[in-house]
C-alpha cells in the first residue's frame, strides 16, 4: 500500500494538489490519505497553502512540497576552480562561492577546502536551518554503486578515492556524487526543458564530456561511463596524443586544451578552456576559427549519439559553448545524423551556464533523499 514517501512523490510531480487530488489519484481511502498527509505535515515535508477553489462550500487547501525544509550543498569540482553553492530544495541558490582549487589539485586538498568553504558559507547565510545533503560533480566518470572516480582520465590521484566517505566524515551530512556533464545535463533538463524528456548536453571546456537524461532521469551506463565520448577515436588523428595517453581522442582534437595549445602556437598564450573561453569572449577571430573547427569534430561524433539515442535537445555547454562552436557542430551533425533522428532534434547553447550543474545536483540529491522509498523509510513505515 501507498506510504506517506509516495503521496510526497505524487505532489513533488504535480507541483501542487489538494486532499481531494490525493484521494482521487491513489484510490486510497479517505481515512489513510489524511493520515498520510497529516504525517508529511508533522514532518515538515509539505506545507498547506492558500484557498484557491471551494468545494461543497469547504475550501480546499492546496499541498506544496516545503522547499524550506533542508538547505543543500552543491560542489562542482572543475579543471580550473571549484564553485560551492547553497539551495533551497526548490533548487534557489542562497549563497555562493568560489574557491581557487581544481581537481589537478588531489583528493584530500579539495574536499578539505570544500568543506572549508561550505562551512563558511553556512555561517554566513540567514535562514540555514539544517543541511539536507551536499552533492559534489567531478570531470570524470563516476561509479554509480560506490559514488568513487572510476578511472577518470584527467584526475589524477582521484581513482577510486572515496570521496563519499571523506565528506561525511566532515560534514556528517548524506554524499551524492555525480559526474559534472550528467549533473548538467539535468541541470539543463529540469529547467531549461523540462517538457523535453530525453537531452544530451556536451561539455566543452578543458575536456569534453556529455550528460544522457533519458526519460527525464540521468543514464549512467553500468559503470558510470556513458557519454564519455571525449575518448572517442577520431580518424586520422593518429599523431595527436590526449591527456589520457591514448592517441587521437576527440579531446586531443577538438577540446578547449587542444584549442589553447593551437593558439599558443599562433603567439596567443593559453592553457585550459578557460583561457580559450576568454578569447572567445574578446572576440578574438582565430579562437573562434578553432572553435568552429572543433565544433566540425565534435558533431561528426555527436551525429552518432544522436542517432543511437533520438534525444529532443543537444545542449552545448562549458566553457567554450559559444556562436561558432554551436555553428560548427551543427554544419557535421546533421548531415551525418539520419533524418528521423533530427527531425524534432533542437541544438541549442547552455542557457544555465555554470549553474547548470547546481541545478543538476540538487536535483539528484532531492530525488534521492525525499524518494518515496527514503520518506517511507525516515516516516518508520
Ligand atoms: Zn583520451
Amino acid at each position: 500500500m501507498p506510504g506517506p514517501g509516495d503521496v510526497l512523490e505524487l505532489i513533488r510531480d504535480r507541483g501542487t494538489l489538494t486532499r481531494g487530488d490525493v484521494l482521487e489519484l491513489t484510490g486510497l481511502s479517505r481515512m489513510t490519505v489524511s493520515a498520510r498527509i497529516d504525517a508529511l505535515l508533522d514532518a515538515g515535508l509539505l506545507v498547506e497553502k492558500g484557498t484557491d477553489r471551494v468545494t461543497g462550500g469547504r475550501p480546499s487547501r492546496r499541498l506544496i512540497f516545503n522547499d524550506a525544509h533542508a538547505t543543500v550543498v552543491a560542489a562542482s569540482v572543475d579543471t580550473t576552480h571549484t564553485s560551492v553553492a547553497l539551495t533551497d530544495l526548490a533548487g534557489r541558490i542562497l549563497a555562493e562561492d568560489r574557491i581557487d582549487v581544481a581537481v589537478s589539485d588531489g583528493p584530500a586538498l579539495t574536499l578539505n577546502a570544500i568543506t572549508e568553504c561550505t562551512l563558511h558559507l553556512i555561517d554566513r547565510t540567514e535562514g540555514v536551518s539544517h543541511i539536507g545533503g551536499i552533492g559534489i560533480s567531478v570531470p570524470g566518470p563516476v561509479d554509480p554503486d560506490t559514488g568513487r572516480p572510476s578511472q577518470p582520465p584527467i584526475m589524477p590521484g582521484w581513482d577510486a578515492y572515496p570521496i563519499p566517505e571523506h565528506l561525511h566524515d566532515a560534514l556528517g551530512v548524506p554524499v551524492l556524487v555525480s559526474n559534472d556533464a550528467d549533473a548538467a545535463a539535468l541541470g539543463e533538463q529540469r529547467r531549461a526543458h523540462p517538457d523535453s524528456r530525453s537531452l544530451c548536453f556536451v561539455k566543452v571546456s578543458s575536456g569534453i564530456g556529455t550528460g544522457i537524461v533519458l526519460g527525464g532521469q540521468v543514464y549512467r551506463g553500468a559503470d558510470g561511463g556513458a557519454g564519455d565520448i571525449g575518448h572517442v577515436k577520431i580518424a586520422g588523428h593518429d599523431d595527436v596524443q590526449c591527456q589520457c595517453g591514448a592517441y587521437g581522442c576527440l579531446a586531443a582534437v577538438a577540446s578547449g586544451g587542444a584549442i589553447a595549445h593551437a593558439l599558443t602556437a599562433l603567439g596567443k598564450p593559453a592553457t585550459s578552456g578557460s583561457d580559450v573561453g576568454a578569447y572567445l569572449a574578446a572576440g578574438d577571430a582565430d579562437t573562434a576559427r578553432l572553435t568552429q573547427e572543433a565544433g566540425r569534430v565534435i558533431g561528426e561524433v555527436v551525429a552518432t549519439v544522436v542517432s543511437l539515442l533520438n534525444p529532443a535537445e543537444v545542449v552545448l555547454g562549458g566553457r567554450l559553448a559559444s556562436a561558432p562552436l554551436l555553428a560548427g557542430v551543427r554544419e557535421t551533425l546533421y548531415p551525418r545524423s539520419l533524418p528521423r533522428a533530427t527531425r524534432h532534434l533542437t541544438v541549442s547553447q547552455s542557457t544555465l551556464g555554470e549553474h547548470a550543474a547546481t541545478v543538476g545536483l540538487t536535483a539528484l540529491l532531492i530525488d534521492r533523499e525525499y524518494s518515496a522509498a527514503a520518506v517511507n523509510a525516515a516516516l518508520g513505515r
